[in-house]
Formats: C-alpha cells, sequence, structure tokens
C-alpha cells in the first residue's frame, strides 16, 4: 500500500467532455417484473424467474422482494427454494421478454440514434444535440408510460460514470454523477461493482487489500500488473472514473458473446450445456433486434486450471435462430466436453451479415 495519506486525484482528464451527455439505462429486475406487470397476482411477492426449483438450473431474475431473501440472478434455483420456498418459480419466457426489450429499444431510439444494447434490458445513449439530463428524465416517464415498467438511468460523461450511476438508486433511480463525484460516491463502494470484476478478480484483489474502489489507487501499479497484467492500467483508470470507450452502435460490432464465470467450478456437462442454450436465446435476439446473421458459432471454454480452449463451426447458411445456434453450440461443446472442471463457458457469433437484402441495407437498422 502506498502511503495512506496521498489523495489520489479523481478528474476525469482534460480531454473528457465537460458536459454529461452518455445515458445509462437499466431495467428493474427485468424478467421478474415483466412477470409481475402481466400477472397482477404476483406483485409484491418474491418472484424467481429461470424455471422448477428442482430443476439443476439457475436464477435468471429475481424480484426485489426475492432479493431480500438473499436470493440473486446465477444462483442455483434449489439454492434459492432453500432460501425462500413460498416464492413463486416461473418458467424463462425469452420470448416475451424480447418483445418488451424490443418496446424498450424502441423508446430509446426516439431519444438518439446512438444506441448501443448490452443487454436485453440495458443499452448507453449518447446524446449529441440536447439535454442529456431532461432526455434521461423523458426516458424514465416513457418507459413506466408505455411499457408499465421501471427503468434505472445513469447520466454521466462516460460509459463508466453513467453505468456506475444508474445503479447507485436502483430500482426506480435517476442518477446524475459527474467527475467531481467520484471520491465521494464511487470511491467506498465495493470493487466488486467496478466494471468487469466478476467473483474471481474480487478474490485476488481482496488478496492485494484491495476492498473498495478507491483502494485500487492506493495500491502501486507494479503490484497490480503483477496480477492482472495489462488490464492493470484500465482498472486505475476506471478508478479514476476515466473511461474513453465510445457508444457503439449494435451494427458496429463484429461479433457478439455472451459468457459466464461460474462462482464455483462446474463438473456437470449438462449445466454447462444449458447455459449454452441460455445464450443460443441471448444471442439469437441481438441478432434478429440488428437485423443481423451469423456465419460462425464459436463455444470457448476455460478449464479449472485456466485452459481456455475455442472451437468454432462456420455454418453454409447465416443463422439468426435460437435453435440452431443452440445446435451448433452443443455440437462444439460434445467436441471438447470431458470431466474437467468449467470455470467459463462463452457463446460467440461473427462473420456478421445483413438479415436483409443489401439494398434494404441502410442506417440506421431499426
Ligand atoms: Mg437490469
Amino acid at each position: 500500500m502506498a502511503d495512506p495519506g496521498e489523495q489520489p486525484e479523481t478528474t476525469a482528464g482534460p480531454e473528457a467532455p465537460a458536459v454529461p451527455r452518455i445515458l445509462h439505462v437499466d431495467m428493474d429486475a427485468f424478467y421478474a417484473s415483466v412477470e409481475q406487470r402481466d400477472h397482477p397476482e404476483y406483485r409484491g411477492k418474491p418472484v424467481v424467474v429461470g424455471g422448477s426449483p428442482f430443476s439443476r438450473g439457475v436464477v435468471s431474475a429475481a424480484s426485489y422482494e426475492a432479493r431480500r431473501h438473499g436470493i440473486h440472478s446465477a444462483m442455483p434455483l434449489r439454492r434459492a427454494y432453500d432460501l425462500c420456498p413460498d416464492a413463486v418459480f416461473l418458467p424463462v419466457d425469452m420470448e416475451r421478454y424480447a418483445q418488451v426489450s424490443r418496446q424498450l429499444h424502441d423508446v430509446l431510439r426516439r431519444f438518439s440514434p446512438l444506441v448501443e444494447p448490452l443487454s436485453l434490458d440495458e443499452a448507453f445513449l449518447e446524446v449529441t444535440g440536447g439535454d442529456a439530463v431532461a432526455a434521461g428524465r423523458a426516458i424514465k416517464a416513457a418507459v413506466r408510460e408505455e411499457l408499465g415498467l421501471t427503468a434505472s438511468v445513469g447520466v454521466s460523461v462516460n460509459k463508466f460514470l453513467a453505468k456506475m450511476a444508474s445503479d447507485l438508486e436502483k430500482p426506480d433511480g435517476f442518477t446524475v454523477l459527474m467527475p467531481r463525484d467520484v471520491a465521494r460516491l464511487i470511491h467506498p463502494l465495493p470493487v466488486r461493482k467496478l466494471w468487469g470484476i466478476g467473483p474471481r478478480s474480487e478474490i485476488q484483489l481482496k488478496s492485494l487489500g484491495i476492498l473498495t474502489i478507491g483502494d485500487i489507487l492506493k495500491v502501486d501499479l507494479a503490484v497490480l500488473e503483477r496480477r492482472f497484467g495489462r488490464r492493470a492500467a484500465e482498472l486505475r483508470l476506471l478508478a479514476q472514473g476515466i473511461d474513453h470507450s465510445r457508444v457503439e452502435t449494435e451494427h458496429e460490432a463484429r461479433s457478439l458473446g455472451e459468457e459466464t464465470t461460474f462462482p464455483r467450478d462446474v463438473a456437470d456437462r449438462a449445466v454447462v450445456a444449458g447455459h449454452l442454450d441460455r445464450f443460443a436465446g441471448l444471442l439469437a435476439d441481438r441478432l434478429r433486434r440488428r437485423r443481423l446473421r451469423a456465419r460462425t458459432v464459436t463455444v470457448k471454454v476455460r478449464y479449472a486450471d485456466f485452459q481456455t480452449l475455442t472451437r468454432s463451426h462456420t455454418l453454409e447458411t447465416p443463422v439468426d435462430d435460437a435453435a440452431d445456434l443452440a445446435r451448433t453450440a452443443r455440437a462444439l461443446w460434445a467436441r471438447v466436453a470431458t470431466d474437467r472442471k468449467v470455470r467459463l463457458v462463452g457463446l460467440q457469433v461473427s462473420g456478421l451479415v445483413p438479415a436483409d437484402r443489401p439494398e434494404q441495407l441502410r442506417f440506421p437498422f431499426w
């Protein structure tokens, strides 16, 4: 640790725009909220979306009532049941959530053509002309009126701070976070709240005595680099509230991917295959929303010993269908599945081509 009396710099850097124009919109407990909206009898009750509590699946979403029992997403359903046997357990109705997601993104695109969807229920927006703070409030109101759901909105000068901001007052939050607020509002937060810090990195950071985001700035860069390599410098920038990444509309991407690091290494092949199915559904939806199809499907597996394998297959006909993606993913998984424990599994699609005929291709896709 460096001298604790030394106060780290917390400015957003001289080239950062002084005006907040980046928004992060994040629906609150999305799948569970859609279920509660459509089934009034579930309102006020702990709702767990994911499937039967007696299956080997994991929690996809938990209502705020369920979270009060300690239930959170990615937790085994069986564990959720132990924590709250009276919860309402529901299957994942991806088609309906995807439909609501499309409505959400339609709302967002009324406010800016620069929308970067992160998932079904989350997106960044860049508001270049006009007042981003006013736009953020108007988006919240539109989501409430037109979708009957609540979103939390963060407004800031960059994507990282906007994302941190949307989380500060969840649910139904609205937060404008400026670089001058970083030391007061962001530094005291636990490191796991930092973008890209999963359970594994959290353990590594804790072993260095880093418990809060502010602690990252108190450790010598060399010490951080020994654990995190090139990521160390980025972690330090983020801890200072600095992020130069751009809002990228989805059609600019060359590939799309979903992955998960398991809280505990997984030996059960069926569990891994189940996650690939889930990713296939998510990726199919992201492809369709962008009117794209994928030619190449890649499965990534990291084993408990950190060995990482990828296996790809290129299809004759590009696809945007969940079943097609899942079938290809499972076939690739079958080629690498062994009894070794898996710590991470991912699915990626690339070789993206427009689903429309070329002459219909124009900006924006939506
Ligand atoms: Mg959300």
